[in-house]
Formats: structure tokens, C-alpha cells, sequence
């Protein structure tokens, strides 16, 4: 049976079963012809001639194990690269990343959703990985994927996912009706309360509280060689064992200083289960690198959300490419002292 015909008997099933009403021409409305949502030719270009020539003249200067079922903090300073590798086994990891310089209330920080609007589904070299409002910047860009050549498959399955979030111990506990406690949501909240970053900026010296504290912080991850997608039919997310071996590694380039998180999935590669003690489980590992060759690189431009800075900047808009990262105004087409319109 066609793809087409399912569908109508798929139909004809839901309306007598729901009493639905399905319009005569239901099927010319699926047959529109969809458009791509972004004009993603118009972003900042990726130059790979120097993410090439920083790859090979760089050097490692640091390297944080992530063990099995925990996570860890690492920095990476702007202009540097950091890898993020299959030490010892097929492992799935879960990424966070914030602007080391920006830890507070309006934390800089990795918007998964957006770099999935703006990028893919699924990452690979030459994608870059975008933080959220008000300052939408590349943070970093990934440089070298061991798995680019992995693309897809005949599940629609791919690697190194922004669709799904991380595996958390709230969805266990409705699902399971358990408590589980290296979910990679609370392995990223525990390795980021114990950072010295966030007791900079938090003291207090009960781990419970930081922990509870620090679990704001945490979002939407980059699924580091999980093989993920949603099934054609149901629709569903799924997940599929990762196709990384030992030695697979992902790469970055910090376009900005990176506080990163990882966790080391208690799914191990993500191929049965996820949220509890009994699958094999390996370490990951982070290697930073140092580059010497940053003579033309220029970091991102400051970030300014002063709204008072940024009217002198619709008066001027010549100043935005300036000072600006992000193009708007921030304005949400109010003006000051005038009462919305409703
Ligand atoms: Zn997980």
C-alpha cells in the first residue's frame, strides 16, 4: 500500500473512531510543497580555511574524564578547541555550554532549539552551535566529527542530536514511578554546582542546595553520539545504539570562553535503555587545545543588551555593526513611556 493510501485509510479510521471531519481536499493540503524556514545562506560564512589552519598547528594543554553515569566541568578559553571523545567505548554525552564570563541572572548560554532551527536536526563539521537571546551568536563551531561519515540512515536516524533534551529523573519518575539519580539532568546540575565558576557566584556549602540551586542553569543539551530521530509513522522519538567506537571524537572551536558540562549518559550508548544502573557504561574524555594560529581571528564583538545603549543605536543604526552582536533592537516595538497598545 502507498504512503498515500495509508494515510486515507489511516483517516477514514480516526473520523469514524473520533468523529472526525476530514475536508475533501486533505489530501491536496498535505501535497503543499514545504520551504525552507530560515534563509540560512544569509548567516555569518563558516570560514573552514582557518578552522583548518587552527586544527593543525594545535596543541593540549588540558583533558577532564568524565566518569561513567557523572559529569564533569571544563573550561575552554575563546580561540581555543576542545574534543570530546569515545575514550574507551561506544558512550553518549550529554553538552551544556555557558559563557564562562556570563554565569548569572542573564546567563549567556547553548540554545539547542534555535541551532536546530538555524542548523540541523543533527550536527556535523562546519555547524555551529548558537546561545540564546537576547545574543544569538555562533559559540562554537564544530570543527571535526570522526562520524561525518555516519549522515543518516534508512530509520532516519542521525548523530549528535538538538531534538531531543537529556535524560531526567522527573520524566522517570512519571514514567517508572522511581527515583533515579544519574539521570544526565542531575549530572549536569551536580557538576555544575561544583564548579568554581558557579561557587563564584553562589555560597553555600550544602551540596543539596547548590545542586538545587545549579539545576536552573542547566538546558537543552547537544547529544553527543546518540543516534537519534523520529519514526515516519508514529512519529515518535526514538533512539538507536550510537555507531561511535572507541577513539570517535567530536570537536569545537570556542568562539567565546565556554564553561562546558558533560555527562556521560546513563544509557551508555543509548541503544536500549537509558535512566538506570544496569547498562555498560564508559568514560568520556574532554581534551582542550591551545592554537597558534589566532594572528587574524577576531572574537565576537562584545555583547551589549544596555537597552539604553541600544535606542542610541536605533537612532544611529549604523553603530549596531559595531558593537552589536545581534541585530535587534530589543525594543518588541515599544517606545519609552507610551503605554502599549492594548
Ligand atoms: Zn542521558
Amino acid at each position: 500500500m502507498t504512503a498515500v493510501a495509508t494515510r486515507r485509510v489511516l483517516s477514514h479510521h480516526l473520523a469514524r473512531r473520533r468523529s472526525l471531519v476530514v475536508p475533501v481536499d486533505a489530501e491536496a493540503r498535505r501535497q503543499v510543497v514545504p520551504v525552507t524556514c530560515y534563509e540560512v545562506d544569509k548567516l555569518p560564512p563558516v570560514d573552514v580555511a582557518f578552522y583548518e589552519r587552527a586544527r593543525s598547528m594545535m596543541r593540549k594543554i588540558d583533558q577532564v574524564v568524565v566518569p561513567p553515569r557523572e559529569g564533569r566541568c571544563f573550561q575552554v578559553p575563546a580561540g581555543h578547541l576542545f574534543r570530546i571523545v569515545c575514550a574507551e567505548g561506544p558512550q553518549v554525552g550529554d553538552l551544556n555550554l555557558w559563557c564562562s564570563d556570563d554565569l548569572g541572572e542573564r546567563s549567556e548560554k547553548f540554545y539547542a532549539s534555535k541551532t536546530r532551527q538555524l542548523q540541523a536536526t543533527h550536527l556535523s563539521t562546519g555547524d555551529r552551535l548558537w546561545s540564546g537571546f537576547p545574543y544569538l551568536r555562533p559559540i562554537a563551531t564544530i570543527t571535526h566529527d570522526t562520524l561525518a561519515w555516519y549522515r543518516g540512515d534508512d530509520f532516519g536516524g542521525g548523530v549528535h542530536d538538538v531534538i531531543g533534551s537529556r535524560c531526567d529523573p522527573y520524566t522517570n519518575a512519571v514514567i517508572r514511578g522511581e527515583d533515579y539519580h544519574h539521570c544526565c539532568h542531575s549530572n549536569l546540575s551536580v557538576a555544575l554546582s561544583t564548579s568554581r565558576t558557579f561557587a563564584s557566584i553562589v555560597a553555600t556549602d550544602d551540596p543539596v542546595q547548590a545542586a538545587r540551586l545549579a539545576e536552573p542553569y542547566v538546558h537543552d543539551v547537544l547529544n553527543v553520539f546518540m543516534c537519534t530521530g523520529f519514526d515516519r509513522n508514529t512519529r515518535k522519538y526514538f533512539m538507536k545504539s550510537t555507531p561511535a567506537r572507541r577513539a570517535d571524537f567530536l570537536e569545537f572551536f570556542a568562539e567565546i570562553p565556554l564553561l562546558g558540562a558533560l555527562s556521560a549518559c546513563p544509557g551508555g550508548d543509548c541503544g536500549a535503555s537509558h535512566s538506570d544502573d544496569a547498562t555498560q557504561c564508559y568514560p568520556l574524555l574532554v581534551e582542550v587545545f591551545e592554537t597558534s594560529a589566532l594572528n587574524e581571528w577576531r572574537g565576537p564583538p562584545p555583547v551589549l543588551t544596555s537597552v539604553a545603549l541600544l535606542a542610541i543605536f536605533n537612532i544611529i543604526p549604523k553603530l549596531r555593526g559595531v558593537f552589536q552582536v545581534s541585530a535587534y533592537s530589543r525594543t518588541h516595538g515599544l517606545r519609552p513611556g507610551r503605554l502599549p497598545p492594548h
